[in-house]
């Protein structure tokens, strides 16, 4: 596989178990990594510290952006406290978990940050192979993201997707091979609820977490 080790990246950092694990397959591919972590009125301001403090214990440098426009627009739950968060996907719509547009903004914001920063790389944790039934998430379109960003800013940027076709099974044994399933285990949070390590238990991205978790446990054989 090639490497980049003469070179930066900037990761799109929530401190969940997804963008940690992007952040250690990061600091092995590039010279030096650096994290972007957005707010946008989620529930639980705990996200943005537990990826501050993660941030910090890797001694990566990491910038907090205010984002929070996006769900002045839209309602959806992740956001807005009146609504009860969908826990499955209903037929024919996305979950109420789906702020439309965002991942397309942060890469945009992402992007904007790294031409400023001479920073060419940019790495994102979306995932085609367990994604809740997001649109955003997809291959095909961080392949027209990144077209679209390189001809809007004339730059050569190239977006890496290192989960784009794992499971969550598969995200917890890339963590693992990258020596640090302990730490994703016990300092991430991924739970809506804002709960770390194994979370509420109850939610959906805890029960995707969990149930990866399960398999990748049962695999392994211990
Ligand atoms: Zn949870």
């Amino acid at each position: 596989m090639r490497t980049y080790n003469q070179e930066d990246a900037l990761v799109l950092f929530s401190g969940g178990q997804d963008s940690t694990t992007c952040l250690y397959w990061a600091k092995q591919q590039f010279r030096q990594v650096h994290t972007l972590c957005f707010t946008y009125g989620q529930r639980h301001s705990q996200e943005v510290e537990n990826a501050r403090r993660i941030a910090a214990m890797t001694a990566t440098p990491f910038r907090v952006l205010d984002a929070s426009i996006i769900s002045r627009l839209a309602p959806n739950s992740l956001t807005d406290r009146t609504m009860t968060m969908d826990e499955k996907q209903p037929k024919g719509s996305y979950p109420n978990t789906f702020v439309p547009g965002r991942n397309l903004l942060f890469l945009t914001f992402a992007a904007t940050l790294a031409y400023a920063e001479g920073i060419r790389h940019l790495v994102t944790g979306v995932s085609q192979a367990d994604y809740s039934g997001y649109p955003d998430c997809r291959d095909t379109f961080i392949r027209s993201a990144n077209a679209t960003l390189n001809l809007a800013m004339d730059q050569q940027f190239v977006i890496h997707t290192p989960l784009m076709w794992r499971n969550k099974k598969e995200v917890w044994q890339l963590a693992d091979e990258l020596g640090v399933f302990d730490f994703i285990r016990h300092e991430t949070l991924t739970c809506y609820n804002g709960i770390k390590a194994d979370g509420c238990g109850h939610c959906p991205a805890c029960l995707l977490r969990r149930r990866g978790l399960k398999a990748y446990l049962a695999e392994r054989g211990h």
